[in-house]
């Protein structure tokens, strides 16, 4: 008899990370990482312009980053979606090496070699040479990806992600989140009645979920997190403390160096990575500066236990945001059956060891963190159209809503609703009598438009008020808005303009003229290339 044919679809799960991306591939209803041309298993999300002019992706590109920062673009999953004027754009601005500019309708953009590039163009670059690498590999070719992005994406950035993947070639049959992947790989054919907990630490951000699975079904219940909390701010712990103790040797301050911050950054790094597996390290950086035309070298040691204490409280408050996240549901730490790792700085042994106090137990073994989101991604696409598919049951992560009068934001479909759903309002009346009614859509956690995201703005004829706005959001997680005709029911409309509305625009100049207002009530204090150095302990 001769062996059944592989079963295997053009499809591919993709996990675009802020650091490196992963794709993985399903042949016979087993999941495997798909390696690069390198042999390893992941590609490093960053592109590069040579000084010769052509395009560098992956590891190329990250390997000139020390030498070629203005032209290195790397970080762009914190950057793709988001307009250029929000608050965490003109944050980024000042911690990245590479120039940030405005787009042609207000988002965030980048510059290599003075012509601008979207972000998707850019993540579509990495998506890109995936798909050539997977191709490569499994000798065929791939048309068709489900990617993953954080839970807490907002629509324009689940868009433009979207967008990213078509630009690279694909057809992206579906958006998931990640940590719904994670569980996904975990749990996958198992049978297993249990509640999870994701807990994902990346180089940027912290990102939790809460999952019931039964069977195949995979519920979530409840996510948060903290975009502002990842591997980077460990980095910068030991970056400042580095700083710190190579002004009192030499009094010379390396934070205005930029070449000197970026060796200290990647020794920061990779000692931090090796303490993980070792309990001592040295930093040992040759020839980082001259004074009076003497070599000065950095050179510390750093231990296990000096890390844990300069970073113990950035571990503290994933839990605190663990249990806010559980708390939303009336749930506790106890309910926990099992801890799935997500994200490289989950590995910090500090990390494992506070989860398995905090919890009772420890986190699950055999789930790779650093795997596992590509391969519940690949899973998932492997399973869409199939009669015995898994079925997921995700929810909204950040509230969706208008904004009104005194820029404040009503919520119409709130955080942790479940997907697919729809929420109705009635119009309301026009600002003016007689102009026409424009309704300007945000999505994030707070009661003021200045802290969300702005997403787009429709617009009505003045005669329409009172009538049925239906706001639905689709399995990715993306918003659809209909809206009723008299005598013809529901009519799908899109967005009018997504250029940002002149109230919004008043209300960040003055929340920006406030916050330099702050940071000059500050002289002790001054922004480095990574962070805040306290000047006034050195
Ligand atoms: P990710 O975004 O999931 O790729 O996570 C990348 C982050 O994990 C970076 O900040 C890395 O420095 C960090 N990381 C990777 N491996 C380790 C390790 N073995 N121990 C601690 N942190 C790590």
């Amino acid at each position: 008899m001769s062996p059944a044919p592989a079963r295997e679809k053009p499809i591919v799960g993709i996990d675009l990370g802020t650091t490196n991306t992963c794709v993985a591939h399903v042949r016979n209803r087993i999941p495997r990482v798909v390696p690069t041309d390198k042999g390893s298993l992941i590609l490093p999300s960053v592109v590069a312009l040579s000084e010769r002019g052509g395009f560098l992706v992956g590891g190329a590109a990250k390997d000139q980053l020390l030498v070629n920062p203005r032209k290195t673009i790397y970080g762009a999953k914190r950057l793709i979606g988001r307009k250029f004027n929000s608050k965490v754009v003109q944050e980024l601005r000042s911690y990245y090496s590479y120039e940030i500019v405005e787009g042609p309708q207000g988002e965030a953009a980048v510059t290599l070699g003075g012509q601008i590039y979207s972000l998707p163009q850019v993540s579509g670059m990495v998506l890109g040479q995936v798909k050539k690498v997977a191709e490569a590999f499994l000798a065929r070719p791939l048309g068709q990806a489900v990617i993953s992005v954080p839970a807490y994406y907002n629509d324009n950035q689940r868009n433009a992600v979207k967008e990213a993947g078509r630009l690279a070639g694909f057809e992206v049959k579906r958006i998931v989140n990640e940590p719904t992947a994670a569980a996904l790989a975990y749990g996958f054919n198992r049978g297993l009645d249990q509640k999870i907990l994701v807990y994902d630490l990346g180089g940027g951000t912290f990102d939790v979920s809460v999952l019931q699975l039964s069977g195949n079904v995979f519920e979530v219940l409840a996510t948060g997190g903290d975009t502002f909390l990842g591997g980077v701010d460990f980095d910068n712990r030991i970056i400042d403390w580095v700083l710190e103790d190579f002004w009192r040797a030499n009094k010379v301050d390396l934070a205005g160096s930029p070449i000197a911050m970026q060796r200290i950054k990647n020794g920061a790094e990779a000692a931090k990575i090796d303490l993980t597996l070792i309990p001592n390290v040295l930093i040992e950086l040759p020839y980082v500066e001259e004074k009076r035309g003497k070599p000065l070298d950095v050179r510390v040691a750093l231990s296990r236990a000096q890390l844990d204490a300069l970073t113990a409280d950035l571990v503290e408050r994933t839990f605190e945001i663990c249990d806010r996240v559980l708390g939303e549901k009336n749930l506790g730490p106890g309910d926990i059956d099992e801890v799935i790792l997500v994200g490289g700085q989950s590995r910090m042994p500090l990390v494992q060891e506070r989860i398995r106090e905090h919890f009772g137990k420890p986190p699950r073994k055999g789930v790779h963190p650093d795997e596992c989101v590509a391969l519940g991604a690949a899973l998932l696409g492997d399973s869409l159209d199939e009669i015995d598919s898994v079925t997921l049951v995700d929810v909204l992560s950040m509230p969706i809503g208008i904004a009104t009068h005194g820029n404040h934001f009503r919520r119409i479909l709130d955080k942790n609703q479940p997907i697919p759903s729809v929420k109705s309002f009635r119009l309301p009346p026009p600002r003016e009598p007689g102009q026409s009614i424009e309704i300007d859509i945000f999505q994030g956690d707070s009661d003021l438009i200045v802290d969300d995201e702005f997403l787009g703005s429709l617009r009505f004829p003045a005669g329409a008020t009172g009538r049925r706005i239906d706001f639905r959001l689709d399995e990715e997680c993306l918003l659809r808005v209909s809206f009723e005709e008299p005598g013809q029911g529901m009519r799908q409309v899109n967005f009018a303009t997504r250029d940002t509305p002149d109230a919004l625009r008043r209300a960040l100049e003055q929340d920006h003229r406030l916050r330099e207002r702050e940071e000059a009530a500050r002289p002790g204090e001054r922004r480095g290339l990574f962070g805040w150095f306290r000047r006034s302990e050195r």
